[in-house]
């Protein structure tokens, strides 16, 4: 009986049969014809891999256990012991918490860039930076990358420009064709997008950077489980309408909480009076994502408050999931900063960020209200 099934089964196994020799030869000889080891691929991993690398344009991809684990890889596919790295101030804490407490240890040192000079690297830059990383849209403040821009400026210095694009997605941005090396997710949010999968995937735009990628995460054993790989394939395939959903309702819930009292600011591109709105809209397809960040009084009872009363959007610290939920970026991602590069990135007692799912908009907003009230 020959099995035809429609989509891909979970190939859970560690280790693939050969029947002699000349199959064993066969799988060094031509590369992809055959499986081996699961760390080294898997067909699960591997479709994850080419269906985010086909989203992005990329030339290659490898899925990892994590988006830290994508982020590690792409730091070691450019530098060696003795490279310096350029890196955005606004960034995922944990990409810091990398690069400050464990990259260091490894001879690669780093340089923080404060977003208003992406633009001029000139006075970053030293004879051995080998990248810079940014995020399309930082976190918590929805600050907009201009990648066109950024890439050409890395380019002119000689620098790869490695993109974490886990909060815009391919939905709305493609950075390689921007001009980025690499593009990273991790896929625990928007690409696997059910709160349910851990993982991540690393796209680039050069073949051998993708080989080498490949290299790296088999050698390090950064590679995906085929569980993982699955659940993530099989969230992928909503990517598109959730992200327009994800993007519809945050504009609503943005519009709404933008005039309500208790709230002092609203940072989200999609709003006119967001400073980027207009790059934002040319850079994101018209759309804007899901994340967006409110500022409470600067008051942790003011705070507890709202979490309390909200039903619909739970402290939860992570995003993107189909189901709302919000963050608390003092006491989560940048709880480890000192105080002053708190205030440097605006992040206050009073901000809260909140991952807009796609529940009826009018729930979300009924919610906020009586949280608020
Ligand atoms: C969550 C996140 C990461 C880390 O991903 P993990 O899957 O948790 O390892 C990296 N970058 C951004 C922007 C994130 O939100």
């Amino acid at each position: 009986m020959e099995i035809h099934p429609k989509i891909t089964p979970i190939y859970q196994s560690s280790v693939f049969k050969f029947e002699d020799l000349n199959e064993l030869e066969q799988y060094f000889g031509e590369p992809g014809s055959r499986y081996m080891y699961s760390r080294n691929g898997n067909p699960n991993s591997d479709e994850l891999a080419a269906a985010v690398n086909r989203l992005e344009g990329g030339a290659g991809a490898v899925a990892t256990g994590s988006g830290m684990a994508a982020i590690f890889a792409a730091f070691m596919a450019f530098c060696q012991a003795g490279d310096h790295v350029l890196c955005a101030a606004d960034i995922y804490g944990g990409s810091s918490s990398l690069l400050n407490a464990e990259l260091s240890r490894l001879g690669i040192s780093v340089t923080y860039v404060p977003f208003e000079q992406l633009n001029d690297l000139t006075s970053f830059v030293q004879p051995t930076t080998r990248l810079l990383l940014v995020e399309t849209l930082s976190n918590p403040l929805l600050r907009v990358v201009d990648l066109r821009q950024v890439a050409a400026e890395c380019h002119r210095h000689e620098l790869k420009l490695v993109v974490d694009n886990t909060f815009a997605t391919p939905v709305l941005t493609r950075p390689l064709e921007l001009g980025a090396d690499i593009s990273l997710h991790s896929v625990t949010k928007y690409i696997a997008g059910h709160s349910d999968v851990t993982a991540g995937v690393v796209v680039a735009a050069d073949a051998d950077v993708a080989a080498r990628l490949k290299q790296i995460s088999t050698f390090y054993g950064l590679t995906l489980s085929p569980m993982e790989s699955w659940l993530a394939v099989r969230g992928l395939k909503t990517l598109r309408l959730r992200v327009r959903e994800h993007s519809h309702n945050a504009l609503a819930v943005a519009t709404f909480l933008a005039q309500h009292a208790a709230v002092r600011a609203v940072y989200y591109p999609g709003l006119t009076t967001h400073s980027q709105h207009e790059l934002a809209e040319a850079q994101g397809a018209g759309l804007f994502g899901g994340m967006l960040s409110i500022l409470l009084a600067d008051d942790a009872e003011v705070v507890n408050g709202f979490m309390r009363r909200s039903q619909r959007f739970p402290f939860a610290p992570s995003l993107a999931g189909v189901d709302s939920s919000m963050s608390y970026p003092l006491g989560t991602s940048h709880r480890y900063l000192t105080p002053e590069q708190q205030a440097d990135l605006g992040i206050s007692t009073g901000l809260v960020r909140l991952s807009v799912g796609i529940e009826p908009a009018e729930e979300l907003l009924a919610d906020l209200a009586q949280a608020l009230a």
